[in-house]
């Protein structure tokens, strides 16, 4: 039986590459949450959308196609999860993959999650590409391939003109199986608890309350946010914590809702020197008919992509030896963007988000009621070192020098953001404060590991607890330097093959 709190993904907007800008503020299929106020971001709360359909936040998110750095997977495996270095992981990234390109040693072919390139690539993207390796960032045909640095084209989970969330890819082609029930509309709001094993789950719908009980085991994928606040809710967490709440203490597990991970970006955005920007279509209701129409027809045009084609991984300092900044071009800019609404510039524009891939900072996510029903506070660690501050610097001062270059001449006006406005390294730290938000990519609340910290083993099953596992991005050790999707199909894949394997040897 599979829950899902929200709705089935019958939205049409989910199913549009471009279609994220609407799904963005879409209560019923997002969860919208608030961050806690953060000191170090003057106090600002953060606007954190996620998911809430069948496929979560593969449903909503950009689509980047990302796998992280080889070596983030050997580090987990350093630190003691025996099972995930970047070799052992490398089968179930090829097993999930469809791979347009074709197969080959990184590559699959035959799983069910479609990647692809991008249907076009346009003007700017190819000048950002051409600008990026005339400032020094080598040219590199597949970010997911042998090397990650470089500069080139993104590719999407998405192929002809149509997303490919993980319900598409795994849970459409299974929904007719005998053994399979999803009942969407139904939030878990707890597990029952036989002692120090899972017994069940509790679950909220519009009809009333029911429990479904598990044979086997229980599996918590509610995200990054939402599984460590379920653990809480049923009493697995820090006991001093639940105590606060008069949660009843199952087991004291101090890692559940620590170390939460993250990257953190800001934009840069240029004024661009002629109409070839997404900013015109956002602009203007008859281009939007005409990408609409070349849409319906064809399956072509803006709506067709996710309007950041191109971009770089690069490094914050010449002595590094694996990237910690991710260059996002996007083929527009936003002159605002709140929980409600993302702007335009009323001209021509382009930006380039420069994205701190390897924080030092850690936050949390605590409960801020007993009500399973409330949002968990979610406080980040942004900004906290030397380092996290220098590395989007350093960022910030790439992106400038790549809008510089011969090949973005003929696009590149003025500089919007950060503009005159923050001058010297004072004002551009202030700017970094003012503007950074979080990336979406949260991890790390259930991590595994083999520490006094971790929450699952390697195998993903919680620490002192039986029949319980949890599987999705809250399980990695440390958020990999890239985009969290496709790390967290991999964990599901894994998970998967580790619960049959389980099943087997105790012939349940
Ligand atoms: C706006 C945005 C853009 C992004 N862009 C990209 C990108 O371009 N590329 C990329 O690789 N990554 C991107 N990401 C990140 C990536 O999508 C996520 O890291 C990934 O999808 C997380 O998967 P998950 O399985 O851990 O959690 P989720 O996908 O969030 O799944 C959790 C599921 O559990 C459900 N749930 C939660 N609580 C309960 C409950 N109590 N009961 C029942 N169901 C519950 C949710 O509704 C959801 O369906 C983006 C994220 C966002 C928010």
């Amino acid at each position: 039986m599979l829950l899902e709190a929200g709705p089935a993904d019958i939205n049409p907007w989910i199913h549009v590459p471009l279609g994220f800008s609407r799904t963005y503020f879409n209560s019923r299929i997002n969860w919208k949450y608030d961050s806690q106020p953060h000191p170090q971001l003057q106090g600002r709360q953060l606007y954190l959308p996620r998911g809430k359909t069948l496929g979560g936040t593969s449903a909503i998110n950009g689509m980047l196609y990302i796998r992280g750095h080889h070596s983030d997977y050997d580090d987990w495996h350093r630190q003691g999860c025996v099972g995930w270095d970047w070799q052992s992981v490398l089968p179930y990234f090829r097993k999930s993959e469809d791979q347009a390109r074709g197969e080959d040693d990184f590559h699959g072919v035959e799983g069910p999650l479609k990647v692809s390139d991008q249907p076009y690539r346009s003007v700017l993207s190819e000048a950002f590409v051409a600008a990026s390796e005339q400032a020094g960032i080598a040219p590199n045909p597949d970010f997911n391939g042998a090397e990650q640095a470089g500069t080139g084209y993104y590719q999407i989970t998405a192929r002809d003109g149509r997303r490919c969330s993980s319900a598409t890819a795994y849970l459409k082609p299974a929904r007719n199986r005998r053994n399979l029930v999803v009942k969407t509309g139904a939030q878990a709001t707890g597990l029952v608890m036989d002692g120090r094993r899972a017994a069940g789950v509790r679950y909220r719908t519009s009809a009333g309350d029911g429990v479904a009980s598990a044979r086997r085991e229980v599996i918590v994928s509610a995200g990054t946010l939402a599984s460590p606040q379920l653990l809480m809710l049923s009493g697995i967490g820090p006991a001093d914590h639940l105590r606060q709440f008069g949660i009843p203490v199952v087991h004291d597990l101090v890692g559940v809702g620590s170390n939460l991970h993250d990257h953190f970006n800001v934009y840069t955005s240029f004024r661009c020197a002629q109409p070839v920007s997404l900013n015109e279509v956002n602009n203007s209701p008859l281009r939007q008919l005409w990408a609409g129409m070349q849409y319906v027809v064809a399956r072509k045009g803006p709506l067709a992509a996710n309007g950041m084609l191109a971009g770089a991984f690069t490094t914050s300092d010449p002595s590094l030896d694996r990237p910690d900044l991710q260059i996002v071009f996007l083929d527009y800019s936003m002159a605002e963007r709140t929980k409600t609404a993302v702007k335009s510039h009323p001209f021509p524009a382009f930006s380039l988000m420069p994205v701190h891939l390897r924080p030092d900072g850690r936050g949390t996510v605590r409960l801020q009621s007993a009500n399973p029903l409330a949002q968990p506070a979610v406080q980040f660690g942004f900004l906290q070192t030397e380092y996290d501050v220098q590395a989007l610097l350093a960022g910030i001062q790439i992106c400038r020098k790549i809008a510089r270059q011969p090949g973005l001449k003929d696009f590149t006006l003025d500089e919007i953001s950060p503009g005159s406005e923050y001058g010297d390294r004072a004002g551009l730290e202030a700017f970094v404060r003012k503007t950074g938000i979080s990336n979406s990519h949260a991890t790390s609340t259930c991590a595994m590991g083999v520490g006094p910290q971790s929450v699952v083993d390697p195998r993903l099953k919680v620490h002192g607890i039986a029949g319980l596992r949890v599987a999705d991005a809250s399980i990695m050790p440390s958020v990999v330097a890239g985009n969290t999707n496709a790390p967290a199909i991999m964990i599901g894949e894994k998970a998967a093959a580790m619960i049959l394997e389980d099943a087997d040897r105790h012939a349940f």
